[in-house]
């Protein structure tokens, strides 16, 4: 049976119509895509990269029903799980804008000439993490670079050392969480003051294989196959080190996706993040969001979570073409 998969580099929609259009090819959107299709609705995914945010992680072994697995094999199977209810998949496009053009229809356009319209929408466009933007920490992703200690941990165990970069929560629990499988952590940040809680703090302090290498930064990245080590430059002194190490966790906070959507009236909370109440309702009508987007706990970005509030989404789209006498049954597999 032929899959209704349109490439960017295949065919781009333009001028249909859909229940839903999903943008964001992460866990949420393709959680809230398995959903959205579930209900019946028609769908649309607009993606510009497959994935998202796991497509930065090694190894997933917090994922319930999965013991470990493999980041991208698990991406391949959230989109072969979402492809097998039929939707419309596009990868490579950026949605620039929609507007409500009815009280029915938003407009949605994009790169590459995307012109479509859906009755909903499920916003689930990802935060990005802060990068360093140093040498090597582009080629080394995934090869002893990570962003996330929470997710990568415990594939080093018994390793020799490891750099943690930041002074907030996430690098001191990260920090915290990895002295339990590394021999030794350096945990750098570009000042002394820390915006971590003291408990964090504290902790940190009393963990003798946690070494504190501070006012520094990081200016390069190095390696073979895998990072070696870390040049690091007191940026009181001047003084260059090189640290030999195994990994290095960039923990230096996230970025909302500073785009388009601000300009359209969606209300964000005071980080940029779309905010959402229990049912992923944004404070536009008929628009929803998901996942890493979003203001729903903050701090705890995981994939479970994820693809938790594209369930929620999924469901409350429907819902809301419900209670607006829009919705009706879409069964794209009778139609093959
Ligand atoms: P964060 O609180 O924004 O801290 C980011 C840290 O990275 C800061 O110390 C900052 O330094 C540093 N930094 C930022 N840009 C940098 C750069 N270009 N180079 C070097 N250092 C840089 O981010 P987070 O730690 O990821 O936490 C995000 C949110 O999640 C927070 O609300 C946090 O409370 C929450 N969280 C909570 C927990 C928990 O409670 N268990 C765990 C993790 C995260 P400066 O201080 O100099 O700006």
């Amino acid at each position: 049976m032929a899959l209704r998969i349109g490439r960017a580099f295949g065919k781009i929609p333009r001028g249909e119509h859909y229940d839903v259009a999903i943008i964001g090819g992460g866990p949420a959107g393709l959680s809230a895509t398995i959903y959205t299709s579930r209900f019946l609705m028609k769908t649309i995914v607009i993606a510009e990269e497959i994935g998202g945010q796991l497509n930065l992680t090694d190894w997933v072994d917090d994922y319930p029903g999965l013991k470990k697995i493999q980041a991208s094999a698990l991406v391949r199977s959230f989109h072969s799980h979402a492809q097998m209810f039929h939707p419309t998949i596009i990868e490579r496009v950026r949605v620039t804008r929609f507007e409500r053009i009815s009280d029915k229809e938003f407009k949605i356009t994009g790169t590459r000439g995307l012109e479509i319209y859906a009755k909903a929408i499920i916003m689930a466009v990802g935060s990005k993490r802060r990068k360093l933007n140093v040498p090597g920490e582009k080629e080394f992703a995934g090869r002893g670079v990570s962003y996330c200690s929470v997710c990568d941990a415990p594939l080093y165990r018994g390793k020799d050392a490891v750099v943690v970069v930041g002074g907030g929560d996430a690098a001191f629990e990260g920090a915290i969480l990895l002295s339990g499988y590394v021999k030794k952590v350096y945990l750098v940040h570009r000042r002394d003051q820390f915006r971590a809680k003291p408990f964090f703090v504290e902790e940190a302090k009393k963990i003798p294989n946690i070494e504190f290498i501070l006012n520094s930064v990081v200016k390069e990245i190095k390696g073979d196959t895998q990072v070696r080590s870390v040049v690091i430059q007191n940026k009181l002194t001047g003084e260059v080190k090189e640290l030999k190490v195994d990994g290095i966790f960039i923990e230096i906070g996230f970025e909302p996706p500073k785009e388009w959507y601000h300009e359209l009236g969606l209300e964000t909370d005071e980080s940029g993040y779309i905010k959402v109440d229990e049912w992923m309702r944004t404070n536009i009508p008929g628009v929803f969001a998901a996942g890493d987007c979003t203001s729903m706990w903050p701090g705890f970005r995981q994939v479970v979570t994820a693809s938790a509030m594209g369930a929620v989404a999924a469901y409350s789209a429907y819902n809301y073409l419900a209670e607006k006498g829009f919705y009706k049954p879409y069964r794209p597999e009778s139609k093959k």
